[in-house]
């Protein structure tokens, strides 16, 4: 037997719209200075270094990157903590009247394994109110903050009505973990690995070269496109609202219109998609934890 016949170890062909080869979708966690208020919450900030290069995503960085999706009829999905929506309230309804996604991205950009799951629920819920209170939307997708996820939660955003998650990585294409759609991410393709730097202990490299990024995200394309999954481009308006990364990301737009078999699709379309398509019998896999409690040997 191929190691392909056997759906446990290999996988049968993911199945697109209109016979399509794979899928893109640009995404932008809308992040703003929401991170840094998680990191320093209980605390007076008064250094407004880190603060003012995160403030330049909605007053500048934003606008640029939306203008270039315009520019090629891109529409995207914006993932917005709830923080920011409230801080800039005009962002949701700009970025739904050029038709793209709004979804959520935890309140105050919280990390979910580091706090209480009724917590992180009532963040969740304050935020889906808020965005019914400044759109009119209800059921809208999630991404969690620099993506970390629980089973628990999990379970929260089906309970709650969420419509799918994109916060995970266990295929590279839509798969359903529990009762949830997930619409999968992956750190390669995100331009904070390449390009955060705030001066802080907290970066691990200086700004990358784009021309190298580009090369390196064209090459996982073109492998995403050969195995016909879903390439999921992240960016940060804070982060490629910047010219040279923006000059990247046309270049980037420019070689995937390129290939006529792409299905150009938002987030939520792409879950919707799998949700009625019969990929959503062959992609199930449950929320699992893993027990470290095996015994260990006793010096
Ligand atoms: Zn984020």
């Amino acid at each position: 037997m191929r190691m392909h016949d056997n759906p446990t170890i290999n996988y049968p062909d993911y199945v697109w719209p209109e016979g399509k080869r794979c899928a893109v979708v640009f995404s932008l966690d809308l992040d703003a200075e929401s991170p840094f208020l998680w990191i320093s919450r209980g605390q007076t900030v008064q250094h407004l270094g880190e603060i003012e290069q995160r403030r330049y995503g909605p007053r500048q960085g934003l606008a640029r990157v939306t203008q270039l999706f315009e520019e090629y009829g891109i529409r995207g999905s914006f993932y917005v903590p709830g923080v920011v929506a409230q801080t800039y309230p005009d962002l949701l309804p700009f970025l739904l009247t050029r038709q793209h996604e709004v979804a959520h991205h935890g309140y105050y950009h919280e990390r979910l394994e580091a706090i209480p799951v009724a917590q992180a629920e009532a963040y969740l819920v304050q935020a889906q109110e808020l965005f019914l209170a400044q759109t009119g939307l209800r059921g809208l997708g999630h991404r969690a903050p620099s993506w970390e996820m629980t089973p628990d939660f999990l379970r929260v955003l089906a309970r709650r009505g969420v419509s799918y998650d994109s916060s995970l990585m266990g295929f590279d294409h839509p798969y359903q973990i529990d009762q949830l759609v997930e619409v999968p991410v992956q750190w390669m393709v995100d331009d904070a690995l390449y390009f955060r730097y705030t001066n802080s202990t907290r970066d691990k490299t200086h700004p990358a070269n784009p021309a190298a990024v580009l090369e390196s995200w064209i090459e996982e394309f073109e492998g995403m496109r050969e195995y016909g999954g879903l390439f999921m481009v992240t960016i940060h308006d804070w982060i490629s609202g910047r010219p040279q990364r923006l000059r990247m990301l046309r270049k980037l737009i420019e070689h995937i219109r390129r290939d006529p078999q792409v299905w150009w699709a938002r987030a939520d379309e792409v879950a919707a998609w799998h949700a009625q398509s019969p990929n959503r019998e062959r992609f199930q896999v449950a929320a699992q934890g893993i027990n470290t409690h095996f015994e260990t040997e006793k010096d």
